[in-house]
C-alpha cells in the first residue's frame, strides 16, 4: 500500500540499479572495483572514476553484488501483482553484455529470476483471490532481432512476418503468436525453457546472438470479477534487452554493423519514449522501433514501468558503466 503512494507521488517509472560481483577471471586478473556502495541503502551509488573524483547516482534501489534474487524480487513484486488489479506493467533489464540482465530476468535453475518468480507470485495471489476473481494467465515469448519479431514458442520456424496490430479496444497485439495458457509453476518453467532454447536455433553463437536481440516475455492476465461479472485484460512485459555497449567503429562491418545500428536505434527509442513520458510531452514516439511499439500499452498512461540498470563493478568497464547510469538517470 505504501508502495503505491510512493509511486503516485513520483510517477510510474522506477529505476533499480544492480551491480554483479567481480567474475573469477576479473578477480584473478586483479581488477579493481570502481563502485562505492556506502550509501546503497539510500539508493545512492558512487563511481570512482579516476583519482579522487567520485560521481554519485541516485536510484529507487541499489543492489550490491551481495543481494540475491530474493532481495531483488521482493522489491519488484508489488509492481508485478498490480497486473492482477488491471494495470499494464513493464519490467526490463538494461545494460552492457555480461552485467547480469539475463541473470536478473531469467536466472538459473538454482537461482531463478524475475520471470519465474513473477508467475509463481501471480499464481499464489490468484489462488488467494479465487473466491472473488477468476484469472486466466497465458504467456508468449518473442524475440526482436534486427527489427524483426520472432515467436519463440512457435512449433516450427515460420517465414511469415509477424506484425504489430492495434485491436479495436486499443490493445496492441501480434496476430498469430502462440499464447501458452499456464496454470502451474511447473508448466511455466517448461514454457520459459522452451522459449530460451528456441533463441539458440539457427545461430552459431548463442550468447552472442542473445546479446544482440531483445527477449520479451508477455504475460496476459484476463480477470473476471465473480461478484459483478466485470472482465479486464492486462499485460505484463518482462524484457531482457540487447546489450547496450557501443562497438568500436573499426570492429563493425556488414551484418554486425546492421545489428549494432538496430540495437542503438531501439534502445534510443526506448530512452526517448520514457523521457517523453517523464516530461509529459504531447507526442510519445512509440512507433520508432518494434521494441517500443510492442511495449506501448505497458509504457505510459496508468501503466507501471520498472527498469533494472545492470552494471559491472570492474574498472575495465568504467565507460560503459557511466553510459548505462546516465541512460538510467535520463529516464528517471
Ligand atoms: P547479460 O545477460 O547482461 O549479458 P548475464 O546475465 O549472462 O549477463 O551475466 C553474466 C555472468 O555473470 C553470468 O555468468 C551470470 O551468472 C553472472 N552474474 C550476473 N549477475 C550476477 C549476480 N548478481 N550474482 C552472481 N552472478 C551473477
Ligand atoms: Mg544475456
Amino acid at each position: 500500500k505504501l508502495y503505491n503512494q510512493v509511486q503516485e507521488a513520483k510517477g510510474n517509472i522506477r529505476v533499480f540499479c544492480r551491480c554483479r560481483p567481480l567474475s573469477k577471471a576479473e578477480v584473478s586478473a586483479g581488477c579493481a572495483t570502481i563502485v562505492d556502495f556506502d550509501a546503497a541503502k539510500d539508493g545512492e551509488l558512487g563511481i570512482l572514476s579516476g583519482g579522487s573524483a567520485k560521481k554519485t547516482f541516485k536510484f529507487d534501489r541499489v543492489y550490491t553484488p551481495k543481494d540475491d534474487q530474493v532481495d531483488v524480487f521482493m522489491d519488484a513484486s508489488a509492481m508485478v501483482i498490480s497486473v492482477l488489479d488491471g494495470y499494464n506493467v513493464c519490467i526490463f533489464a538494461y545494460g552492457q553484455t555480461g552485467t547480469g540482465k539475463t541473470f536478473t530476468m531469467e536466472g538459473t535453475e538454482q537461482n531463478r529470476g524475475v520471470n519465474y518468480r513473477t508467475l509463481e507470485e501471480l499464481f499464489r495471489i490468484s489462488k488467494e483471490r479465487s473466491e472473488t476473481f477468476s484469472y486466466n494467465i497465458s504467456v508468449s515469448v518473442l524475440e526482436v532481432y534486427n527489427e524483426q519479431i520472432r515467436d519463440l514458442l512457435a512449433a516450427s520456424p515460420t517465414s511469415k512476418k509477424l506484425e504489430i496490430r492495434q485491436a479495436s479496444e486499443g490493445f496492441h497485439h501480434v496476430p498469430g503468436i502462440v499464447e501458452a495458457k499456464v496454470e502451474t509453476t511447473k508448466e511455466v518453467w517448461s514454457v520459459l525453457q522452451a522459449g530460451s532454447s528456441a533463441r539458440a536455433v539457427g545461430s552459431n553463437n548463442v550468447n552472442e546472438h542473445s546479446s544482440r536481440s531483445h527477449c520479451m516475455l508477455c504475460i496476459m492476465v484476463r480477470a473476471k470479477n465473480l461478484m459483478n461479472g466485470e472482465c479486464t485484460k492486462s499485460k505484463l512485459w518482462l524484457v531482457d534487452l540487447a546489450g547496450s555497449e557501443r562497438l568500436a567503429k573499426t570492429d563493425v562491418q556488414g551484418d554486425r554493423l546492421k545489428e549494432a545500428q538496430n540495437i542503438n536505434r531501439s534502445l534510443s527509442a526506448l530512452g526517448d519514449v520514457i523521457s517523453a513520458l517523464a516530461t509529459k510531452s504531447s507526442h510519445i514516439p512509440y512507433r520508432n522501433s518494434k521494441l517500443t511499439h510492442l511495449l506501448q500499452d505497458s509504457l505510459g498512461g496508468d501503466s507501471k514501468t520498472l527498469m533494472f540498470v545492470q552494471i559491472s563493478p570492474s574498472e575495465q568497464d568504467l565507460s560503459e558503466t557511466l553510459s548505462s547510469l546516465n541512460f538510467a538517470t535520463r529516464v528517471r
